[in-house]
């Protein structure tokens, strides 16, 4: 069923899908992103947008605007994880915590070294969408260099996570590169490194030994990796089920670097035959 040429789901309506920027990643394209997810579904409407919070509030007015800004400021440094082995918050944030989220905001500067609450970021990041744009019909899906996690009470601390799914759903650039493990002989060789004394030496090092089995800050392979990323976003918004078993899929949902590898390049294939069905 079609409606202006959009999606049309019996039960929501006609779907557009918006995808963020993220300055900071000079890999990423979301022009191609686009590009690629309007071949493969055509009935949806794609847009390209500028970062996030930009975006949100350029249509506020000044002192909105202002307001909105240090209600961010405290909440981002309210979200931020002290310790990844407990599951508290930063409650009470220090003022220079609050007025570094706040200068950060106001420039657009990049994140460094910070571990933040995953679902903490969504709650404020969905709290800046319009009312308009408030329903499952709309797929935001937020690129961020921030790197966050989520509190696992399995083992008791806290994961980085390359993804979260929700509204709006959230994709670290940071969080492609450090959250998903490493090969075991990574983890060894820089045990060796540092057991000789080597610590400076470990990043070339490793880095050479391991080009183009684990993805690295600044990867070529950022944007054809990430495309995985956005179609789990879609369909964990139209089918409640954003993974697949199958390890050549875009939809598998990968715990190692190398696994994200094979499910986004090596897998011969966009999509398993299911998924696709379900796309058409
Ligand atoms: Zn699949």
């Amino acid at each position: 069923m079609t409606h202006e040429g959009f999606c049309y789901n019996v039960m929501l309506g006609p779907v557009g899908c918006y995808l963020y920027r993220e300055p900071w990643a000079s890999t990423l394209d979301c022009d191609v992103l686009a590009l690629r997810l309007r071949g493969l579904l055509p009935s949806i409407h794609v847009e390209v947008r500028g970062p996030f919070i930009a975006h949100q509030l350029s249509s506020l007015a000044p002192d909105e605007r202002k307001r909105c800004l240090e209600e961010l400021a405290l909440g981002f440094a309210t979200a931020k994880v002290h310790s990844p082995l407990r599951p508290d918050l930063n409650t009470t944030p220090l003022p220079g915590e609050i007025s570094y989220e706040r200068r950060r905001l106001e420039e657009g500067s990049k994140v460094f070294g910070l571990f933040y609450d995953g679902f903490e970021l969504m709650r404020l990041l969905s709290g800046l969408i319009p009312n308009r744009e408030r329903s499952l019909r709309h797929i935001h899906v937020v690129f961020t260099n921030q790197l966050f996690g989520t509190w696992e009470d399995d083992d008791r601390r806290y994961h980085a996570r390359v993804s979260l799914y929700g509204f709006p759903s959230l994709v670290s650039t940071t969080g492609l590169v450090e959250a998903p493990a490493k090969p075991r002989e990574f983890y060894f060789l820089k045990q060796q490194y540092l057991a000789l004394g080597m610590a400076d030496a470990a990043d070339a090092g490793l880095k050479r030994e391991f080009r183009g089995r684990v993805l690295e800050h600044g990867d070529e392979r950022l944007t054809e990796v990430l495309l995985g990323y956005v179609l789990q976003a879609v369909f964990h918004q139209l089918w409640g089920e954003p993974f697949c078993d199958d390890p050549g899929c875009r939809l598998y949902n990968a715990h190692w670097q190398e696994e994200v590898l094979q499910a986004q390049i090596g897998g011969g294939y966009e999509l398993c035959p299911r998924h696709m069905e379900m796309l058409e």
